[in-house]
């Protein structure tokens, strides 16, 4: 069975064509600026790879190029061999606990929640109806960011603030990369054999969450009311007093909007190295001894590290702590900063074992009291597989 799994942003389209159960990649590619006159876009297959320019008038123009691109390139013989397509949704607000078969009811109820994730949330919409439009005959799946943080207790999610708040507006924690922190878990558990495990899932990439799960079960996340909450990113803060955001718009004169937007943009890694976000350049610059590199490199893995510990005591002992994304994956160096700082918990890093990339490892040492593993996420295929499950 091939299934598309498709990621729409506001001007762009990514996807995946995966064959299940093989999890053959067969094709992948990146439609961007639709709606401009400059669109472009890129299909990798068979070891090949095409890049064309072209207008692209809305995601429905995007989507009929893709067929035929699939068609054309023979990834493909017949629309019949694309049985569904599953769609990463940012916000189900608490209504939706698991991935579902959309229709223009569900996209009608899911759009409630574009307030709560305005820059993805429409985009997502956008694809889903582009598919419909283009595909008639296709089932369509949304995952949603959200649904596996909904088993959060109240005492997790809810802020202590007003109670209305919430009642009237919403105001909780939703979290987000779940569709990541559920493909790490179900990973790691399906290696392990085991439906009980306690897992601290970290998923550092240029966004970043950590989430602590009980036997399948979401316990606490990061992330928060928006993903802006929780650890220090590439470019957002993480938690912060949010008294500093009225003070600062007195003394700059800009607005909410304005400082929030510093929070996201201009936080986290670039903001504290005022180097960059990527993780590769601020390592870069303090093996050179940039002091606010080094800085900033190590605040990073402190308040990792911080929630690390806090996790670990919610669920009383964890099994196994696992580091997934960009950075988890690949950054050898981050993760030593990382484990360095976990060390009353009994954690020991295996320098030799640490020194991988990309690939499914134990990075900590048989000692070590809670075993650490790279596990790459997928979330892709978590969005196919999911698909897969609900069509068939
Ligand atoms: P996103 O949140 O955009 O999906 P990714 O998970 O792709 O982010 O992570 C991107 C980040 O991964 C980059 O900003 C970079 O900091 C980090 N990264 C990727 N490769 C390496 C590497 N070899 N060493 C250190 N950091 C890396």
């Amino acid at each position: 069975m091939n299934i598309l799994s498709v990621n729409a942003g506001s001007s762009s389209l990514k996807f995946t064509l995966i064959e299940l159960p093989s999890r053959n990649v067969l094709a992948s590619g990146l439609f961007e600026k639709i709606g401009m006159t400059d669109s472009m876009y890129t299909i990798k297959f068979n070891g090949e790879k095409i890049t064309k320019t072209t207008n692209l008038y809305d995601h429905s123009v995007a989507v009929s190029k893709l067929i035929e691109e699939l068609l054309e390139n023979n990834i493909v013989d017949s629309l019949e061999e694309i049985e569904g397509v599953g769609h990463r949704i940012l916000h189900g607000g608490s209504e939706f606990t698991k991935s579902l078969i959309l229709n223009e009811d569900i996209l009608q109820r899911i759009s409630k929640y574009n307030e709560l994730g305005p820059l993805h949330n429409p985009a997502n919409i956008m694809g889903v109806k582009a598919f419909m439009k283009v595909l008639p005959n296709v089932l369509n799946v949304g995952v949603f960011d959200t649904t596996f943080h909904q088993t959060m207790a109240e005492e997790e999610y809810l802020y202590p603030v007003p109670y209305e708040w919430y009642t009237k507006y919403g105001i909780r924690k939703y979290g987000f990369h779940g569709t990541s922190h559920r493909f790490i878990y179900k990973t790691i558990s399906e290696y392990f054999k085991r439906d009980d495990l306690k897992v601290i899932s970290c998923h550092i990439g240029n966004g970043g969450s950590l989430c602590a799960i009980n036997g399948g079960k979401v316990v606490d996340t990061t992330m928060g009311f928006t993903p802006l909450a929780g650890i220090m990113m590439g470019t957002r803060s993480g938690d912060i007093d949010p008294s500093i955001i009225p003070f600062v718009m007195k003394k700059t004169g800009k607005t909410a909007e304005e400082i929030v937007n510093d929070l996201n943009k201009k936080s986290g890694l670039l903001g504290i190295s005022g180097i960059s976000s990527d993780s590769r350049d601020v390592e870069n610059a303090s093996k050179e001894g940039n002091e606010r590199a080094i800085l900033a490199q190590n605040m990073y893995a402190q308040k990792i590290a911080n929630f690390i510990a806090m996790y670990n005591n919610l669920l009383d002992g964890a099994d196994v702590i696992t580091l997934t994304a960009g950075v988890g994956e690949n950054s050898s160096v981050m993760r030593k900063l990382i484990c360095e700082r976990i060390k009353s918990l009994g954690v020991l890093i295996d320098e030799e074992r640490n020194n991988c990339r990309g690939e499914f490892k134990l990075i900590s040492s048989d000692n070590s009291k809670i075993p650490v593993y790279v596990v790459p996420t997928n979330e892709e295929l978590m969005i196919a597989l999911d698909t897969m499950e609900l069509i068939s």
